[in-house]
């Protein structure tokens, strides 16, 4: 089975895959080619219509692998409805339109340290948080 296919993210995964102890099997091989691929946001579904033969339960564990990685973010829409977007980057937000539903990263965080201190105050020591803003995006404000 041909492998990477000239994208590094393919590779990267895979050689984590290997080191981490996980089979590199031929499913995780074709959800990895499949995911990288996509240049714009896709959801689990999208993976699985391009893989009918890969079962949707080995889809979700791969791509909460390459979540875990940070090889791909994971965006919470307004109505709730969860997309993926390749990414190598760390932690960020996302801006999202509520018209036509682009999605764009919101980078740096100044966040956590108040958070932190927030959540301390009811007793909470933080391990994570998440945060979309949705709103209308310049070409949606135009309209
Ligand atoms: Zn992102
Ligand atoms: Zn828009
Ligand atoms: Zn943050």
């Amino acid at each position: 089975m041909a492998t990477a296919q000239g994208n590094p993210l393919t590779d990267i995964f895979l050689s984590r895959l290997d080191e981490g102890g996980y089979r590199v099997t031929e499913s995780r091989q074709e959800v990895a080619l499949a995911v990288f691929r996509q240049q714009d946001h896709f959801s689990v579904e999208d993976i699985c219509r391009l893989l009918p033969t890969v079962g949707r339960a080995t889809v979700f564990r791969n791509i909460k692998l390459m979540l875990e990685m940070n090889l791909v973010c994971r965006v919470v829409l307004e109505d709730g409805g969860v997309q993926y977007q390749v990414a190598e980057r760390r932690h960020h937000h996302h801006l999202v339109c509520t018209r036509c539903g682009r999605t764009t990263d919101l980078l740096g965080c100044d966040f956590e340290d108040e958070l932190r201190a927030k959540a301390k105050a009811q007793g909470m020591l933080l391990e994570s948080h998440r945060l979309e803003v949705y709103g209308r995006c310049t070409e949606c404000q135009a309209a």
